[in-house]
């Protein structure tokens, strides 16, 4: 049946229309012919998550039928398209379900011997980083992750994982084949070095320092803050503080001054986009937290809401969103910035296969 959108619908950051009607998975303001099922309420593009693992947990690759479980989490939160900024599980079928999210893959995390999360990367050394970004890059939908610092056990801190070198000769491979390259970073360290070898694209960027924010700015390197997951940074110091005091006491200083640095980023004009980080220890389905986080930070409610919707669609993201279809929508009975809690969950939303309602929403 086709779905008939009244309300305000929110085509771009300065386009509303009245309505738009839903016919086979496609949107049109043109009223087709036939009967139409009527959702009164507020209509936005599917949003984007640009960071957000399907197919991983805490332990590392999860099952076919827990990926598909995340997918349908992020779909049911209003995330139609994925970049999944890592993940050891081959999830190439979901390309084949069109009622779960688009996932722009950037095949399997990179990172140093014993410097990562167990069971997610590959792990090797320096020498080995061209060949292993290379063969991401092919397996990849146009990214490939790196993870830039992690704690060093010997030094007891975050230190950078790759030498200027290496990472250097590894993003000019990566773009050779046409993938862009991002990189988890935590600390303050790698960023030059990874801004100078020509990365696209920072997670966490918790580092960033009046020092390094404008050469994130000139060059266009976007950050994918991640502030939900950043929220956890002082139990994970808890976690380690009797083993690694001084890792301890930096990850609660990033994080006293997180809203500072992503505010600082934003208003230095460094593109700043929504990711959740779901899949490791974090939840599905955060995104609208995520939003309402880069508002705390600072971020005027608008440019929070473009951050997941059509900022990253039309420019940054173009070519490697490349396989995502033409607009998916979601739309909601409520005011998108004035949402809270569940409530900010969609009542319908539109992929490439049709539309889905949430029942227990009010519809008509
Ligand atoms: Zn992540």
């Amino acid at each position: 049946m086709v779905l008939h959108v009244k309300g305000r619908v929110l085509a771009g950051p300065e386009d509303v229309r009245d309505e738009l009607w839903a016919v086979d998975g496609r949107i049109t303001y043109e009223r087709p012919p036939g009967e139409a099922l009527t959702l009164t309420g507020w209509a936005l593009p599917g949003l984007v998550d640009a960071h957000c693992h399907v197919g991983l947990d805490q332990h590392g690759p999860v099952p076919d039928e827990v990926s598909e479980k995340q997918a349908l989490t992020d779909r049911e939160a209003g995330t139609l398209l994925i970049r999944d900024a890592g993940s050891p599980s081959d999830t190439r079928w979901i390309d084949d379900r069109e009622d779960l999210p688009k996932i722009i893959r950037a095949g399997r995390h990179i990172a140093r011997t014993r410097r990562y999360i167990r069971n997610y990367a590959h792990e090797i050394e320096p020498g080995d980083l061209v060949a292993y970004i290379a063969r991401e890059a092919r397996r990849g939908d146009g990214w490939v992750k790196l993870v830039g610092d992690w704690i060093d056990r010997e030094v007891g801190d975050l230190t950078p994982c790759w030498p200027r070198g290496e990472v250097e000769a590894a993003i000019a491979e990566a773009h050779r084949l046409g993938a862009r390259v991002t990189a988890h970073c935590f600390a303050e360290d790698s960023l030059r070095d990874l801004v100078e070898a020509g990365i696209d694209c920072i997670e966490h960027a918790t580092g960033l320092t009046e020092d390094t924010i404008p050469l994130f700015a000139e060059r266009g390197v976007a950050i994918v803050p991640t502030l939900v997951n950043i929220a956890t940074f002082p139990h994970m110091a808890d976690g380690g503080e009797a083993k690694f005091p001084q890792w301890a006491g930096h990850m609660r200083q990033l994080h006293a001054r997180r809203y500072d640095t992503v505010r600082s980023a934003y208003d230095a004009g460094v593109p700043v986009f929504v990711g959740t980080d779901a899949g490791g220890s974090l939840a599905h389905g955060l995104v609208a937290a995520e939003v309402a986080e880069l508002v705390k930070a600072g971020i005027p409610a608008l440019d929070a809401l473009s951050a997941t919707t059509w900022g990253p669609a039309p420019g940054w993201a173009a070519p490697p969103w490349r396989r995502a279809p033409p607009p998916t929508w979601c739309s909601t009975t409520r005011t998108p910035e004035r949402t809270s809690g569940s409530s900010r969950r969609p009542a319908v939303w539109c992929c490439a296969g049709g539309w889905w309602a949430d029942l227990n929403w009010p519809l008509g």
